[in-house]
C-alpha cells in the first residue's frame, strides 16, 4: 500500500520587542538568572498584565505579511498547566478568538509552487527556562525569559513532503527578518518549530493519527525528524500496528525521534478568557498605519531583482532570502552597476567565505562599497580575474581596500604596449626554433608563447595585449 504524508506546522517566533509583553522587563538575551523579572511576570498575587502595544504592531505586520483576516476584537485566554519554569501556574495565550486567521504564504520545493494555508496567528508569553545539573539531582529556574513576546504561527496541514516543510519554515524565517520582528535565530530558539506529522493511504482524504515531533532546532533537523518520522510510522502501519497520538523528540544524534509523552490535548489546558486584560480592539485605522509600514516583502523583492536587474530566477532567489544580503547587492550595484558579475561575486567568493566561517552577511568581512572597489579594478583592466580573487581573499584577511592591497603588493596588472612588447621580442628571440614551427603551420604553439610571456611578467601582463602583439609578431 502506499501513503501520503500530512504534515501541519507550529512556529514559535520571538518578537524583539524592547520589553516583555505584560510588564516594562527588559527582553534582552544573556543577562545573569532572574534579575530581569518583576512581580507581574514573577505571576505575584494581586499584579495586573498591561499589554505592550508593540506585540501587537509586530503581531499585525506578520498577519498582514502573509494575507490573514485581522480579528477586529480578540481576546487572551490563560492556558493552564503546572511546570517549574511556570510560576504563575498558567500561560497567557490567545485561544478561541486569536488576533489573526485564515492566510497563507507561497513557496516552492521539490521543483513545484504551492501554497501553504496558515489557520491561525496568535499573540502568547514564554515560559521560563530550567537547567538539569547532569551531575547531581538539581535543576535550576531562570525567568527571565518569561513574558518574553511570542507570536505562534500555526499551517494547516497542507505540507507533503519534508522537503517542502523545510521551504515552509525558511519562507517564513525570510518574512520574520525582512519585517524586523524577529532575529530568526534557530539555535537561540528565537525561532522554534513543532511538526504534527501522521500519514494516510494515497489519494485517500481522512487524517491518519498524528505525532507531533519536538527539539527540531534547525532546517535540517526538522527535514531529518519528518522524514524519519514518515518512515516509522509507514514502518508501524505495515506491522498492522497502530499509530499512538504522542509528542516525540528528535535525537540529532541517533538520527531518530523517541516517544516523550503521551500529546495533551486542547481540552487538558481548561482555558478560558484571562479576567485580567480586556478583549484587544483594532480598528481600521490602526490596521492601515501597519500596512504603510511593511517593507517590500522577498517574493516582491525576488520579482523586482529579476526585472530590474535582468538577473536569472536562481540568482534573484538567492540574494532576497535574507534582506540584509539584498540590501548588500543592491548597496554594491549603486556603486558598481553590472548586476550579474555582483550577483557572481556574492554568491560565489562572498557567500562561500561567510558559510565557511559561519558569519552573518550584516558580519562580512568586506563592505558592499569594498567590494564593487575590487570590481571596479576588474572591469577596468587593473588587475586579472585571477589576482583578484587573491586580492579579495587578502581583503577578507586584512580589512584593507583592493586598491591599497594592489599598490602595496604590486599587482596592477601590465597594460603598457611598450613594456609587453619587450617581454614578447625577448621569449621569441630565445625561443627561436618554435618560432620556425608556428610559422610553418604549428599554430597550436600559440598557448606556448602565452605561458611564457605570462610566466615572465609573473602573470601580471594583459592576456589581451599578450595575445595581440605575439599574433602580430609571428605573422611571417
Ligand atoms: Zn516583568
Amino acid at each position: 500500500m502506499e501513503f501520503e504524508p500530512v504534515i501541519g506546522l507550529e512556529v514559535h517566533s520571538q518578537l524583539k520587542t524592547q520589553t516583555k509583553i505584560f510588564c516594562g522587563c527588559s527582553t534582552a538575551f544573556g543577562a545573569a538568572p532572574n534579575t530581569q523579572t518583576c512581580p507581574v511576570c514573577l505571576g505575584m498575587p494581586g499584579v495586573l498584565p498591561v499589554l505592550n502595544r508593540t506585540v501587537v504592531d509586530f503581531t499585525l505586520r506578520m498577519a498582514l505579511a502573509t494575507g490573514c483576516t485581522i480579528s477586529r476584537e480578540s481576546r487572551f485566554a490563560r492556558k493552564n498547566y503546572f511546570y517549574p519554569d511556570l510560576p504563575k501556574g498558567y500561560q497567557i495565550s490567545q485561544y478561541e478568538l486569536p488576533i489573526a486567521e485564515h492566510g497563507g504564504i507561497d513557496i516552492e520545493a521539490e521543483g513545484r509552487p504551492r501554497r501553504v494555508r496558515i489557520r491561525r496567528i496568535h499573540m502568547e508569553e514564554d515560559a521560563g527556562k530550567l537547567t538539569h545539573d547532569p551531575h547531581r539531582p538539581v535543576s535550576r529556574v531562570d525567568l527571565n525569559r518569561t513574558g518574553v513576546p511570542l507570536i505562534e504561527i500555526v499551517s494547516e496541514p497542507d505540507i507533503d513532503s519534508a522537503a517542502a516543510a523545510g521551504a515552509y519554515l525558511r519562507q517564513l524565517r525570510s518574512i520574520v527578518r525582512y519585517l524586523g520582528i524577529c532575529d530568526g535565530n534557530l539555535e537561540e530558539g528565537s525561532f522554534r518549530c513543532d511538526a504534527n506529522v501522521s500519514i494516510r493511504p494515497k489519494g485517500s482524504s481522512g487524517l491518519g493519527t498524528r505525532t507531533e515531533l519536538k527539539n527540531l532546532n534547525s532546517f535540517r533537523f526538522v527535514e531529518k525528524a519528518i522524514e524519519h518520522e514518515i518512515y516509522r510510522q509507514k514502518d508501524v502501519l505495515m506491522d498492522g500496528g497502530a499509530i499512538v497520538q504522542e509528542t516525540r523528540l528528535w535525537d540529532p544524534g541517533r538520527g531518530l525521534t523517541f516517544s516523550m509523552r503521551g500529546k495533551e490535548e486542547a481540552h487538558d489546558y481548561r482555558y478560558f478568557p484571562d479576567p485580567d486584560l480586556l478583549p484587544l480592539v483594532i480598528d481600521e485605522e490602526w490596521i492601515e498605519r501597519v500596512q504603510r509600514s511593511l517593507p517590500e516583502l522577498p517574493d516582491a523583492r525576488r520579482a523586482r531583482f529579476i526585472e530590474q536587474y535582468g538577473l536569472p530566477d536562481y540568482d534573484a532567489g538567492v540574494l532576497t532570502s535574507d534582506r540584509e544580503l539584498a540590501d548588500y547587492f543592491e548597496a554594491c550595484l549603486k556603486a558598481f552597476p553590472q548586476s550579474k558579475l555582483v550577483s557572481n561575486w556574492i554568491m560565489g567568493p562572498l557567500l562561500g567565505l561567510l558559510n565557511a566561517a559561519g558569519i552573518p552577511i550584516d558580519q562580512a568581512p568586506i563592505s558592499a562599497g569594498g567590494l564593487a572597489g575590487l570590481l571596479k579594478l576588474v572591469d577596468s583592466g587593473a588587475i586579472s580575474v585571477k589576482t583578484a580573487k587573491n586580492v579579495f581573499d587578502e581583503m577578507a584577511a586584512s580589512g584593507k581596500t583592493a586598491a591599497a592591497i594592489v599598490a602595496e603588493k604590486g599587482l596592477s596588472q601590465i597594460s603598457d604596449m611598450d613594456a609587453i612588447e619587450a617581454v614578447v621580442q625577448d621569449v621569441l628571440d630565445r625561443n627561436s626554433k618554435e618560432v620556425e614551427a608556428y610559422r610553418g603551420g604549428k599554430t597550436k604553439l600559440m598557448g606556448f608563447f602565452v605561458g611564457e610571456v605570462m610566466k615572465a611578467t609573473r602573470g601580471q601582463a594583459n592576456p589581451k595585449a599578450v595575445n595581440e602583439l605575439l599574433r602580430h609578431k609571428l605573422k611571417r
